[in-house]
């Protein structure tokens, strides 16, 4: 028997039970994939939010390389009833990374299981493992000269991977914008240790797993997004087929006042896939092009339809005063426009940001029109200023809706700062949520406050659901919100 400390325990374990849980795992993964030691489980755990990191330290963090051993620790966990936080290529980075939500959870990462299990070109799907990275899977279609499109998040893009994004429902810049919208056949391994297919996966050997959502009956898939029910361990992606032609451009608009109309007049062109990426509205950020708001966008397809598009684009922005049309004719290599660019055609950076800054990220969605916008903007900046901080957003632009991307920044080194970051933001959920707005994602230490926004009901079917899947409550508590 191995005696270990540990940096925290489960709740309701003592050292030596743990002991005894770490013992087991060893037995699956061996002494190199289970790590206990305080530093290293800082380091897992290190965040840029404002959270306390000794509210979410793990008691261990675990990491298999395949599915059969994920299913082992998982009916280990549901026997001593330890909680397991899963995460992918655990690069969550703005919503907690890896650190779980509840402190003593064991930190389940899935990074080592990186196989590729097929891409299809003709069919335009890949099905990968959750440790897959998009470096990794870009780089397989460029080798292999596949003609096919990721659609990629930005900040970590190359170390991140499109299971935990697209499991989390995040958004990248291509036409096929929301990662979830394009989850086609998952495989979920249950809190109990069983094993299900979602969609036509049931069907033996079957032929259209990644090509049909939803199978027969009840559609399954959503119940395992954003939720603590199961653990995905192969996902099929869909990727975008290679257009003929590409043009990328920006829109930029001298004043702060032309935000409503922009919105206004971008809403039709992207209800009607005039547009038909989930483009950004921007702030300047320096560049030497920028306007007060600019609107990053591309155009897809055949080179006649981009020349109709382009000229329907233009004709619906000419009525801005000062605005102007840049595309790379006008902007050739610019560095900063080059970055929108590439990620507007899902081309993965060979690295990283090299640096994130302390912030917690408040993304409401609003509805596609100038006026809640404005709305937004207005209730947001007075929060924020009132707690000494400062507006700073940017849209991602769905065709109803959009993500209204707030950072938070404040100085992890101050107490006050870190106090006030935490205050701000419970304000600003509530009053948004007394204004008819809704988070679509939150970092692990607003999760309850955020879930709760969405009242009662919701909340109590999610728990029936949890109680029927994991009555341990073993996978992932806390997340979204959800505990026994
Ligand atoms: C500067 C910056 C810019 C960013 N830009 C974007 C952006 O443009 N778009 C965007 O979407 N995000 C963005 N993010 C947020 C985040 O970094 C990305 O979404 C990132 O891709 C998620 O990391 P991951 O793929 O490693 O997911 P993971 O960390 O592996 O997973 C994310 C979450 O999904 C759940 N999960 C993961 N795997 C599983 C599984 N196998 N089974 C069940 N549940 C699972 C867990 O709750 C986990 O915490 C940005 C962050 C920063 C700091």
């Amino acid at each position: 028997m191995i005696t270990m400390s540990y940096a925290s325990l489960p709740e309701k374990f003592h050292h030596e039970k743990f002991d005894r849980v770490i013992s087991e795992f060893i037995k699956i993964l061996g002494h190199e994939h289970v790590y206990t030691d305080e530093k290293k489980m800082r380091r897992f755990a290190s965040f840029l939010i404002s959270a306390s990191i000794e509210d979410h330290m793990p008691s261990a963090a675990i990491f298999p390389e395949r599915a059969e051993q994920v299913r082992e620790i998982v009916k280990i966990c549901d026997r001593y009833k330890v909680p397991l936080w899963v995460s992918s290529t655990g690069r969550n980075i703005g919503y907690g990374a890896m650190a779980p939500c509840k402190k003593g959870s064991v930190i389940l990462s899935l990074r080592r299981m990186r196989r590729i299990i097929e891409i299809n070109e003709d069919l335009c799907y890949a099905f990968v493992e959750p440790g897959v990275t998009y470096k990794q899977l870009y780089d397989n279609i460029k080798e292999n000269d596949y003609k096919l499109w990721l659609n990629i998040p930005t900040g970590p893009t190359p170390i991140a991977g499109p299971v935990g994004t697209s499991i989390d429902r995040g958004t990248g810049y291509t036409p096929y914008g929301d990662n979830f919208e394009n989850v086609c056949g998952m495989e979920i391994i249950l809190p109990d240790g069983e094993v299900v297919k979602t969609g036509m996966g049931g069907i033996p050997n079957s032929t259209c797993w990644q090509l049909y959502k939803w199978g027969y009956g009840p559609y399954l898939d959503g119940i395992f997004s954003q939720s603590n029910f199961g653990i995905c361990v192969k996902m099929g992606v869909w990727l975008m087929p290679e257009p003929a032609a590409f043009r990328p451009f920006a829109i930029t608009f001298p004043t702060d006042e032309d935000l409503a109309g922009l919105v206004d007049t971008l809403r039709p062109l992207r209800l009607a896939n005039v547009i038909p990426n989930s483009c950004s509205i921007a702030p300047s950020y320096g560049e030497d092009y920028a306007g007060v708001w600019n609107i990053y966008a591309a155009l897809y397809g055949y080179p006649e339809q981009i020349a109709v598009n382009w000229k329907i684009v233009t004709e619906a922005f000419s009525k801005f005063e000062g605005v102007s049309f840049l595309t790379k004719e006008q902007l050739g290599e610019n560095p900063s426009f080059q970055i929108r660019a590439n990620l507007m055609k899902g081309v993965v950076p060979a690295k990283p940001y090299s640096k994130f800054n302390h912030a917690n990220w408040f993304v409401p969605i609003v509805p596609s029109q100038g006026k809640h916008v404005l709305k937004q903007k207005m209730l947001a900046d007075e929060i924020i200023k009132s707690y000494g901080f400062s507006y700073n957003a940017e849209l991602i632009v769905g065709s109803r809706s959009m993500h209204h991307v707030m950072e938070i920044p404040f100085n992890k080194k101050s107490a006050k700062s870190v106090k006030k970051s935490i205050e701000c933001y419970l304000a600003l959920i509530r009053v948004f949520a007394q204004n008819g707005y809704g988070l679509y994602r939150t970092n692990i230490a607003f999760m309850d406050a955020v879930g709760a926004t969405y009242g009662p009901t919701i909340q109590n079917v999610f728990k029936k659901i949890k109680m029927a899947l994991d009555p341990n409550g073993i996978v992932s508590p806390g997340k979204a919100g959800i505990v026994l």
